[in-house]
């Protein structure tokens, strides 16, 4: 009912492991697929591979699946999770943009790739555990204005493990003023 993890053999519960343990700072969301060999295989090629246009692929899949969802949610911007900029000059780009902008474009609704900064350089998420997750996380975004003028937002990213960074996101964006923060993914892991 909060991050939307399938919960293998436990229909009849609302929260995941980790949505009960700990509350979230972002208010709901939805992932397309779940993350499996084959996404695995997918993603990697999509992020680090060069292949751009898979973004479009998951991008018009999320516009069908999702549309009903975000037309209750009735976002006025959708934000993707910046990259560090050093990272995203190596990478060519950043892929959770890429999908971002398609979304946008099939929904009409605008895509921000400004408010939302990089903070200092964070170490990559999978090397590390859910505490150091955290603490990777504390100064990884900022704001990059006084007060944020949107009211509802949809962050996109291409993965969701454990929640972290999408917290540290919505929390930066709370802080400004924004009251709801949702977030969209390509893929998320399974909960137990
Ligand atoms: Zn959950």
């Amino acid at each position: 009912m909060k991050c939307g993890k399938p919960l293998e053999g436990m229909a009849d519960r609302e929260y995941c492991e980790s949505c009960r343990k700990r509350p979230h700072d972002f208010d709901r969301g939805r992932a397309l697929f779940r993350y499996d060999d084959c996404m695995r295989a997918s993603i990697a090629a999509f992020k680090y591979h060069g292949r751009r246009e898979y973004g479009k692929f998951y991008a018009r899949e999320m516009a069908k699946s999702f549309y009903a969802l975000a037309s209750r949610w009735q976002p006025e911007a959708l934000i993707p999770i910046p990259l560090h900029p050093s990272r995203k000059r190596k990478r060519g780009y950043n892929q959770a943009e890429l999908v971002a902008r398609e979304l946008g474009r099939w929904w009409g609704v605008p895509v921000d790739t400004g408010i939302l900064r990089r903070g200092k350089k964070t170490l990559p998420q999978k090397q590390l555990n859910e505490r150091q997750r955290r603490e990777n996380l504390k100064t990884a975004f900022h704001i990059s204005a006084d007060s944020v003028k949107y009211k509802t937002v949809i962050l996109i990213d291409d993965i969701y493990t454990t929640g972290s960074t999408m917290d540290a996101a919505a929390r930066r964006l709370r802080e400004k003023g924004v009251r709801k923060v949702y977030f969209l993914c390509i893929s998320i892991g399974s909960g137990r």
